[in-house]
């Protein structure tokens, strides 16, 4: 019988105690992407394998489920010497004549009367004999053939990468601010990779930016939920404060009080819906407005911790990851962002907090964020 075999992250394994917790959460976020699938679920000696009707299909799922490091085609038999050998051959097979290989033995029960590097001769004898063309590499082999011994035996017919990072909502929250951009979306990547559960803030300039804008930060949401299952999508009317902004602070620091009305925004939501921190999409020195020293004006501004997952990669970098998860082809639509609305001429970059805080201290800021948290819409993707 053809099954799924599945691995987990090893820090997994580092997590004493908490293990328990770990592997509960994962196996419920692998039942939530397979909602939709006819499959069983079984263990066998801590191993996690999966039987069912569109494996491949499955597998697919289960690849991207975040913890997952690993998946395994492999055919389950009875602990018996001929029938793994006779497997391993047709696993050897699938590979093109003249490649060479190991025989890798798990014997995790150890009733079994051959210890695994008796299985492994055999087996790797076996095989020689009956797939001439093929010879045994023992340091650097390009064919791995693997057998388990557990309750049943299984033979490893083809195995997948999986996604990796840790069980989406084991470590946390975060109020993410996403914007329709490249960098914001690759932040919530890998912040869920990372098994933080992320929320989004988006906001919205109407009628300075569009609802194209606006469909597109939310398709960018829907990718996300490609890979956490669920996303909440909370998009904030910004006018105001970008109006008021303009209307009462010096121009060149509009960038930096903007963001910092983001940041109590992002915060205020926080607050709202018990999230513990926020996010944000920025790397230092990309732009005027990452400087370092705007960084840490805008952090002042919140009351949680900020985490920038991006702060110390390059733009390439980034634009890599987001090809390979999917936003980059969305994130590079063209549309108009409130903050490329909204900018300075020159733009302060080393602003100092002391003249920061006195000139946003004009504004009526707690009514401000109130009002505008108050005209939130929520989209669940
Ligand atoms: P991105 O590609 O994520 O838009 P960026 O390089 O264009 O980033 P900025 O536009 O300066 O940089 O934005 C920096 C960060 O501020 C973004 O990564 C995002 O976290 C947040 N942000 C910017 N604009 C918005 C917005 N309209 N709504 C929500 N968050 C935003
Ligand atoms: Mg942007």
């Amino acid at each position: 019988m053809e099954l799924l075999l599945i691995k987990y992250a090893s820090e997994i394994f580092l997590k004493g105690l908490n293990r328990g917790r770990f592997e509960k959460k994962l196996k419920e976020n692998m039942k939530n992407v397979l909602k939709d699938e006819e499959y069983r679920f079984y263990e066998d000696q801590n191993r996690w394998f999966i039987a069912g009707e569109n494996l491949e299909t499955i597998r697919e799922k289960i690849r991207k489920v975040f913890g997952v490091i690993e998946v395994c085609t492999v055919v389950q038999t009875e602990r018996n010497l001929e029938k793994i050998q006779e497997l391993a051959l047709s696993a050897l097979q699938a590979y093109p004549a003249g490649t060479t290989f190991k025989v890798v033995t798990k014997r995790a029960d150890k009733n079994f009367p051959m210890d695994s590097m008796e299985v492994s001769r055999q087996v790797g004898a076996y095989l020689l004999k009956n797939a001439p063309g093929y010879s045994v590499e023992i340091k650097s082999p390009q064919a791995f053939i693997d057998v388990e011994i557990r309750e049943h035996a299984y033979v490893y017919m083809a195995r997948v990468k999986g996604i990796g990072g840790m069980p989406y909502g084991i470590n946390g929250s975060t109020m993410l601010m996403l914007s329709g951009g490249i960098d914001s979306p690759v932040a919530g990547f890998l912040l869920a990779k990372r098994g933080i559960e992320v929320h989004g803030v988006y906001y919205h300039s109407h009628p300075y930016t569009s609802e194209r804008a606006k469909d597109k930060v939310k398709e960018l949401a829907a990718i996300l939920a490609g890979y956490t299952g669920k996303f909440h999508l909370h998009v904030v009317p910004f006018t105001e404060i970008q109006m008021a902004i303009m209307d009462q602070c010096p121009e060149n620091e509009l960038t930096i009080i903007m963001r910092r009305f983001m940041m109590m925004c992002a915060c205020a939501l926080a607050k709202k819906y018990n999230i513990h921190s926020v996010s944000t999409g920025e790397s230092v020195g990309q732009v005027a407005s990452q400087t370092m020293e705007a960084l840490v004006v805008s952090d002042e501004a919140s009351d949680r911790p900020v985490f920038r997952p991006l702060v110390a990669m390059d733009k390439v970098d980034i634009m890599e990851i987001s090809q390979n998860i999917g936003t980059y082809e969305t994130s590079i639509l063209p549309y108009e962002d409130c903050c490329t609305i909204f900018v300075p001429k020159h733009p302060v970059t080393k602003p100092k907090l002391e003249y920061i805080k006195k000139h946003e201290a004009v504004l009526p800021v707690e009514e401000l964020v109130e009002k505008a948290i108050a005209g939130e819409e929520v989209f669940v993707l």
